[in-house]
């Protein structure tokens, strides 16, 4: 019996003459594959069906080991991202970044809804690419258990005196129990508010922020990256270093 799911591409696998093999981001069963059979003939009605990137339902066979795909319909393609460089690159580091945290039969529903919105808002302007990157990062690894704490110092609780961020601790540390020959990035009032924006804000808010300044968009990526324990991304070379995010 077919069951339907909704699905993001991640990785599209060249499979003998014809067929693909999907690497994909389940709705309902997180990471999974999927064979495309046919999928690569210039006629096949699964050709729109099984690019990368693209966001489709799909009617799901379980066979040995690996599902396959019996129908589908393609829900956004996200064709303007595949055509901007800087969507491309962001839109593919997101995708990299999906390959690593997910697990199999893992219900994400959460951040597979969350992904979607944030492709959808990409494809339709790219303007404000870094603030909206740098938001999904800290969200993601929230929901993945390392929430940063930005309210009172990690250590004592005092929400007195000037912070620090320490990216390992996760979160704000106070004058008092800063330790010597440790990383710490400073912060004012406003780089923590910003980081509380990037963390609670909806992605249709943020579309227009521009309050958070290059460091603190930078820091939620290296936050991140240190987190999801992965620093190598393909995709931020393209950027010359790490960019922004
Ligand atoms: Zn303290």
């Amino acid at each position: 019996m077919a069951a339907s799911d909704e699905i993001i591409i991640l990785k599209e696998v060249k499979y003998k003459d014809n067929d693909k093999i999907l690497h994909c981001f389940s709705r309902k069963r997180g990471k999974i594959q999927i064979m495309a059979k046919n999928s690569r003939k210039t006629n096949s009605r699964n050709l729109s069906l099984t690019q990368t990137l693209s966001h489709i339902s799909a009617d799901l066979y379980r066979g040995k080991g690996m599902y396959s795909l019996s129908d589908g319909e393609v829900l956004n393609s996200f064709y303007s991202l595949k055509n901007d460089y800087e969507g491309f690159v962001y839109s593919s580091y997101v995708l990299e970044i999906l390959n690593h945290v997910l697990q199999e039969n893992e219900n994400y529903s959460k951040i597979f809804d969350m992904t979607v919105k944030l492709f959808t808002m990409l494809s339709e302007s790219v303007e404000n690419i870094e603030v909206l990157v740098a938001a999904y990062e800290i969200k993601l690894v929230s929901i993945l258990g390392y929430k940063p704490w930005l309210d009172s110092c990690i250590s004592c609780g005092s929400e007195e005196g000037k912070y620090a961020f320490s990216i390992p601790e996760g979160g704000l540390v106070c004058g008092d129990c800063r330790e010597k020959g440790k990383n710490y990035a400073y912060m004012n009032k406003g780089d923590v508010d910003c980081l509380k924006i990037l963390l609670m804000s909806k992605f249709e808010d943020l579309g227009k922020v521009d309050v958070c300044s290059k460091k603190i968009l930078k820091l939620a990526g290296l936050y991140f990256r240190y987190h999801i324990g992965k620093n190598n991304f393909k995709s931020l070379k393209l950027l010359g270093g790490n960019g922004n995010v």
